[in-house]
């Protein structure tokens, strides 16, 4: 799946007239209508939100990381060999996204070590799908590695967790400083590491 950073758009977030419910902000944005407080959310930013808020809100400030160096990819990078005769890669907007042959969504990961922020951004996708273009799709969330593949339906509690944490996203992203580091498994290997700990 698309970790890389082609799916446009992140949030400056610091400025704008946030009243309005993020979500609505998101699905103008998204539909193309104009606004004046446009909200983008990327994969990504779903998947660091459920990872590191910090990290979310360095993300926001398009940062440059040597993402490519080994030493600094975590278990959330891509391997880009996983599945690569199947896929078919689509960009929509905020989002790109792979499909398999059968028509489902799938996010490739490396391994099951963060199985729940995979999940939302593939739940986030399948959101997006369904609300910006009137598609709806099945996911599957493959850990090829450990010849391991998990279905992923947009259910209603699925649904309600995309638009709390879009919510969430738009809170993180607007503040003026990163919220303070806490020290995770997997700070060692984050690229962001030496802003948080050295
Ligand atoms: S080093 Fe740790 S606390 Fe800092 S951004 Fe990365 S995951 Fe978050």
């Amino acid at each position: 799946m698309t970790d890389s950073g082609s799916e446009s758009g992140s949030n400056p977030g610091t400025n704008a007239d946030h009243d309005r419910d993020p979500v609505t902000r998101l699905l103008e944005t998204a539909r193309g209508n104009p606004v004046d407080d446009p909200f983008r959310v990327t994969g990504v930013m779903m998947q660091y939100y459920h990872v590191c808020k910090r990290e979310l809100w360095f993300e926001s400030r398009n940062l440059e990381i040597d993402r490519e160096n080994p030493t600094i990819v975590r278990g959330t990078r891509v391997d880009d060999t996983a599945y690569s005769k199947k896929r078919r890669n689509i960009s929509l907007g905020m989002i790109a996204l792979d499909l398999l042959e059968d028509g489902r969504v799938v996010e490739v990961k490396p391994s099951s070590a963060l199985t729940e922020p995979a999940t939302m951004q593939l739940s986030y996708y399948l959101w997006y799908l369904e609300r910006v273009a009137g598609i709806e799709k099945d996911g599957v969330l493959a850990h090829p590695r450990e010849r391991n593949r998990e279905p992923i339906e947009l259910t209603d509690e699925r649904t309600d967790k995309v638009e709390g944490a879009i919510r969430g996203i738009s809170d993180v992203v607007s503040r003026e400083t990163p919220p303070p580091a806490e020290k995770k498994p997997f700070c060692e290997s984050c690229a962001y590491h030496d802003f948080c700990w050295c």
